[in-house]
């Protein structure tokens, strides 16, 4: 408990002013809550930004530290003295194979599978617990679709805080395994992400813990605005034309939009217009893709999700209508891709631009092949391609997919029969 008033008397100002209703734009005190009083709409952290000035906060940025906190400035908590280290500042890989192979002449891999717990979920996460520890919270909880657990047992391990995560049982066991180690309580249920996620809203109503993706949402999502940030930044301070993200529950998407839009109001950057925005479902949970195809405005929710990729795999996804309007706003589409496209496409990655990553990236480079193919993206546009965890983590999805090598004996004879046959 010390350690905890400690770092609440630290607590320096940041740029977050208020919590603001999405709906009826009603604001609220900066506090661990995440829906309107008045009309049950998400809140979002508003933010005064009048005091900064372009360059001054460009060149603060650039003398920052190599992770997310450069960008502490325009982020809704300061770090903290136990903070994981080594989150973002991911690198944007120039995919010359990978874009030769598809027609594009400029295409990038952003690749945030080398996060300290492998996935985006990092960036998140970093953010939520500062804010957690700063309110004073001595237990973080999440419900997760497999990364967020691994990335929130991290984050409370190193923090010293006690830590539940809440998963549904039927993820990846690499997964489980992933937030095991770290010491958390892991709370396995039986039943979908949206059956975790209700049970977890009740949980952080009658426990009063930090839940980083229920209570703390409004600051956990800011965290994704840090890799629209990165991008511009390794891109030498400019937006791409389209960009390709997967979508869950339509956070790290609507959030990247979000960036991407305070680089131009912040004259960070010289472009005017966003990128395109597209989004990437897998067909097995395809809520957002099939309202999108459909022409609708309301989400039906995917009651059964039956996809390789878990952690995309949610039924109701809570930013799902704002992740519609993005993709309508920007001129992105958002696809939808089969589990073989899926597969095809984590391999395809692997051999082109050596980067492993699980089903979720296998959505977003599958969804990126179709547009290319379709021609919704040109060929001359600078294209950023989302690639947000790793595939060791999620072994089980290849089993039998990659050919085991058979052993041989230890003599050159041997070896050259062998060599001859494949
Ligand atoms: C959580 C997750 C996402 C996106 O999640 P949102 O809920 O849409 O923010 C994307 N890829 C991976 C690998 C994830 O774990
Ligand atoms: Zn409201």
């Amino acid at each position: 408990m010390t350690q905890l008033l400690e770092s609440t008397n630290q607590t320096n100002q940041t740029a977050a002013v208020a919590l603001k209703c999405k709906e009826c734009g009603e604001r609220f005190p900066v506090a661990a809550t995440h829906v309107c009083d008045s009309c049950f709409g998400p809140l979002e952290v508003e933010y005064d930004f009048s005091h900064l000035n372009a360059d001054t906060l460009k060149a603060q940025i650039e003398a920052g530290p190599v992770n997310l906190w450069r960008y502490a400035p325009l982020l809704p908590a300061k770090p903290y003295a136990r903070s994981l280290e080594g989150v973002g500042f991911t690198p944007l890989q120039r995919a010359y194979n990978l874009g030769e192979q598809l027609g594009l002449n400029e295409l990038y891999v952003k690749n945030d599978a080398v996060n300290p717990t492998h996935s985006f979920k990092d960036r998140v996460v970093a953010i939520a617990v500062a804010k957690a520890i700063e309110f004073g919270f001595d237990t973080i909880a999440c419900a997760s679709t497999g990364n967020l657990a691994g990335a929130v047992a991290a984050a409370g391990a190193r923090a010293g805080l006690k830590t539940y995560v809440f998963v549904p049982s039927n993820i990846e066991p690499g997964k489980i395994l992933a937030a095991s180690i770290y010491g958390a309580t892991i709370v396995s249920i039986d039943g979908t992400y949206d059956d975790v996620n209700r049970l977890a809203s009740q949980v952080a109503d009658e426990y009063g813990w930090a839940f980083v993706n229920i209570n703390m949402r409004p600051f956990y999502s800011e965290g994704s605005r840090t890799l629209a940030y990165e991008t511009a930044e390794q891109l030498g301070w400019r937006l791409p034309d389209h960009v390709v993200i997967p979508i869950a529950s339509g956070s790290l998407y609507t959030k990247v939009t979000k960036g991407f839009e305070e680089l131009i109001q912040l004259k960070l950057v010289k472009d005017q217009a966003l990128p395109a925005i597209s989004g990437a479902q897998a067909y097995g949970c395809n809520p957002v893709a099939a309202a999108f195809a459909g022409g609708l405005t309301e989400i039906q929710p995917v009651k059964q999700p039956t996809t390789i990729a878990h952690s995309l795999a949610i039924g109701s996804p809570a930013d799902g209508y704002y992740s519609l309007k993005v993709a309508q706003r920007t001129g992105g589409t958002i696809e939808q891709v089969t589990d073989e496209e899926i597969l095809d496409s984590v391999k395809l990655l692997a051999q082109t631009e050596g980067i492993f990553t699980e089903p979720a990236g296998g959505v977003t480079l599958a969804t990126l092949r179709k547009l290319a193919k379709l021609g919704k993206i040109g060929r001359d546009e600078l294209t950023v391609v989302y690639i947000t965890g790793n595939g060791l983590k999620t072994q089980s999805a290849f089993d039998g997919l990659i050919p085991l090598p058979q052993p041989i004996a230890p003599k050159l004879s041997v070896f050259e029969k062998w060599l001859d046959q494949i």
